[in-house]
């Protein structure tokens, strides 16, 4: 059992893929792993989808497996010479097209962007390192001034600054790519660059109920539509990395709260991604800094926080993980954190899951109550208790696999698969077994159960049972 409540997402890749890594990892302290379909072949993930459910086997504990697809990821074309200097103030032509590039002159396949752009908007090269902005548009050909100069290489990745794109969050890359994950069982379908609320219901046209949806919010467009897009999605991601890029700097921190806030008052899971560790990459210890701003995603409300070069590409793996457990289990230690939940009460709905949840939070405060075991079907109820933040652990019972795996990324939320209960007081024995055997409840303590009875029917929660273990 995890001592802390939030989660760790972290990103596979060839530091990380070998399936004795992966069982480390977990050990360390991830709860739910990243597959980034903008590298690596099908047969990589397909790998890494087997060991991680052979850990799943090996250890009795429910991983998520979130398949993080590509999105319509925007590059430049390519140079003669392989690259070019943008020198300060000199203007440059872009113009449609694949090759050919050379000083001055920048190819782009992308005829969306000649349809949108305008004087004044801006493109930015390799993740924001270079700046120019659109003097001109003449339909396949735009002028442009450079703003921040420097080297730009073949095929690096350009963000549109001021204008938004005719382009679906889908491409036909991340189509076949979703496909494949499904195929592969996959618990989590994350959606890059998502514009609009249309992006999400185009997805759920593909995925069905066979996955749950991320969407990363990275655009300054789906920051607009943020309330709009968050009906429609499972869970978020703030994936600070191209929203860094996007918006001005200085305004990540304000999204993450925003996002953070809105999301939980939803109970929709919040990821927040990217640079937490990055140090780590190189460095056994993270800095100072890093270690702060884990925590104060963690002080925020975020359910879980994502290493992705840390443990992809990083030398120190598992010690990353290590480290950010130790920084999660610090801040939820810290009374402050507690009080914060405290003093934000949310609004609910008239519905039994609502009601249930909200007596959970205050019978568990009460009661000094050492678990809730929740019986879920599609993990809803679940997912709404675990919105409370109640101070005890959640306990997540399903005969469902995939709904165990996806609520990995719940905070606080420990998934068991088990069998439905055949009546009421089978109920209470499975849950007190569950509750001796994975939250060392011992005599004495109390223990909260919720259920739907009839038993096996979604969406009937009704019911609450405080038990003591005798
Ligand atoms: C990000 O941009 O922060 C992110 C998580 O996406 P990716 O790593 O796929 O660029």
């Amino acid at each position: 059992m995890r001592k802390r409540f939030a989660k760790i997402l972290a990103t596979v890749g060839p530091a990380s893929a070998a399936p004795e890594n992966l069982r480390l990892l977990h050990d360390v302290g991830v709860d739910a792993f990243r597959l980034n379909f903008s590298h690596g072949s099908h047969e990589d993930h397909a790998r890494s989808v087997a060991a991680i459910r052979q850990v799943e086997k090996d250890t009795g504990h429910s991983i998520a497996i979130v398949a993080d697809m590509q999105g319509p990821k925007l590059r430049v074309g390519e140079f003669e010479t392989g690259q070019i200097e943008l020198k300060y103030g000199e203007e440059v032509e872009l113009y449609l097209g694949k090759d050919g590039g050379k000083a001055g002159h920048i190819p782009m396949n992308h005829p969306e962007m000649f349809a949108v752009m305008d004087a004044g908007h801006q493109l930015k090269f390799d993740d924001g390192k270079l700046m120019v902005t659109i003097l001109s548009n003449l339909g396949e050909k735009m002028t442009a001034r450079v703003d921040v100069p420097g080297t730009l290489k073949n095929k690096k990745g350009v963000n549109v600054i001021g204008a938004t794109l005719p382009m679906s969050a889908m491409t036909k890359k991340d189509r076949k790519d979703m496909v494949f994950a499904l195929s592969e069982d996959v618990d989590w379908i994350a959606l890059s660059f998502v514009q609009t609320a249309q992006d999400v219901i185009d997805a759920r046209e593909i995925i069905g109920d066979k996955a749950k949806i991320i969407v990363k919010v990275e655009k300054p467009s789906a920051v607009e539509d943020l309330h709009e897009i968050l009906n429609h999605t499972d869970a978020v991601m703030v994936a600070r990395g191209d929203l860094g890029v996007e918006l001005p700097l200085e305004e990540v921190p304000v999204v993450q709260r925003k996002i953070i806030r809105a999301a939980r008052s939803l109970g929709k899971p919040v990821i927040v991604a990217t640079h937490m560790l990055e140090s780590m990459i190189d460095a056994p210890t993270p800095t100072r800094a890093e270690a702060s701003d884990v925590a104060t995603a963690i002080y925020q409300g975020a359910d879980a926080v994502m290493l992705s070069a840390e443990t992809a590409v990083g030398r120190h793996p598992a010690t990353a993980v290590a480290i950010m457990d130790r920084i999660i289990g610090a801040a939820e230690s810290d009374p402050e954190f507690w009080n914060y939940f405290r003093s934000r009460p949310l609004t609910h709905d008239a519905t039994g899951e609502d009601a249930i949840s909200i007596s959970v939070r205050s019978i568990a405060d009460m009661m000094k109550c050492k678990a809730v075991l929740g019986y879920t079907l599609t993990g809803s109820t679940v997912q709404r208790i675990s919105r409370e933040r109640p101070p005890c652990r959640i306990v997540g019972l399903t005969p469902r696999r995939k709904t165990a795996s996806q609520l990995a990324l719940s905070w606080g939320v420990l998934p068991i698969v088990t069998h439905d209960p055949s009546n009421f007081d089978d109920m209470i024995e499975i849950a007190r077994d569950i509750a001796k055997e994975e939250v060392n409840a011992v005599s004495g303590d109390k223990i909260l159960i919720s259920a739907g009875i009839p038993f096996g029917i979604a969406g009937t929660t009704n019911t609450l049972k405080v038990n003591t273990i005798d």
